[in-house]
């Protein structure tokens, strides 16, 4: 497991040698405005605590991630879904938030933070994805489901008990490349020293999201191979559910060679979470 930085600057002549220097190799940037900087950076780098230095005393952005080796990923009993690829927005009316009523039960929803959303209908989407050679898809703004095709959904996710939905168009007609997965069963993380805000109007505890190490423990095994958390992450306007499934489904996902989605492991009970 490594940490690592991506650094992003418009930087001076002088801070640009500066952070050579210390042998971080700045890749060529093409057309982009004169100056600006970026590279990634692991926390296992010799020179990393004078880099760190540059990072905040030039301001340069920071986006922090925690990259796994392939073992990690194969030993971890349980893994967090993560998305990697973001296509097209729930309809209708994005914008101005018309899909939420469409979609969900908001009874619980919080309007602020919109956390407490329940689905009672079908997602509804512009028209047919496309897929290119990809096979797992969240839409933006969405961040606690997924969708598949059907052919995926077939072939690795109804043989493990995973069920589907069908997705409409906006003319309310079913879409036929696309199906979201369904996905109820909740369990718990032991959140143990993430670091969280509370809404100021519903007062919901808010997870930031995970970057550095794995996803804490569960508190329960789901029973399946899927499940969402109960708790919920975010800033701001969104708040969603981790996704976690279970090594077996990882690997029918893996060997199905099928493209959108990758995995963050989730540490197993009573380890010792490096976060
Ligand atoms: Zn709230």
């Amino acid at each position: 497991m490594q940490i690592v930085h991506r650094i992003g600057k418009t930087a001076t002549e002088e801070q640009r040698l500066e952070i050579e220097r210390l042998g971080v190799n700045i890749p060529p940037m093409g057309n982009v405005s004169a100056g600006f900087i970026a590279f990634d950076v692991s926390e296992s780098h010799e020179s990393w605590s004078d880099i760190r230095e540059w990072i905040v005393r030039t301001e340069a952005s920071d986006f922090v991630r925690t990259e796994f080796t392939k073992e990690e990923i194969a030993e971890a009993r349980w893994l967090a879904l993560e998305p990697e690829w973001h296509h097209g927005y729930p309809q209708p009316h994005p914008d101005d938030d018309g899909y939420l009523e469409v979609t969900y039960d908001l009874t619980d929803c919080c309007e602020k933070c919109r956390s407490g959303r329940r689905q009672k209908a079908p997602f509804v989407m512009k028209g047919e994805p496309r897929w290119g050679r990809r096979g797992i898809l969240q839409l933006n703004w969405v961040f606690d489901e997924y969708f598949a095709t059907p052919e995926v959904w077939a072939a690795v996710f109804e043989p493990h008990g995973v069920g589907s939905r069908p997705v409409l168009n906006n003319r309310g007609a079913e879409l036929r490349t696309v199906v979201q997965l369904v996905i109820e069963e909740r369990v718990s993380l032991r959140t143990g020293d993430l670091a969280f805000e509370k809404c100021p109007t519903c007062g919901r505890v808010r997870y930031l999201p995970i970057v550095r190490g794995p996803v804490p423990p569960l508190l329960t095994e789901p029973s399946g191979h899927i499940a969402r958390t109960t708790e919920w992450f975010g800033s701001g306007g969104s708040s969603f559910n981790l996704i976690v499934v279970s090594q077996v489904l990882a690997r029918a996902i893996q060997s199905a060679k099928v493209r959108g989605a990758a995995f963050k492991p989730v540490a197993a009970a009573g380890s010792a979470v490096d976060r």
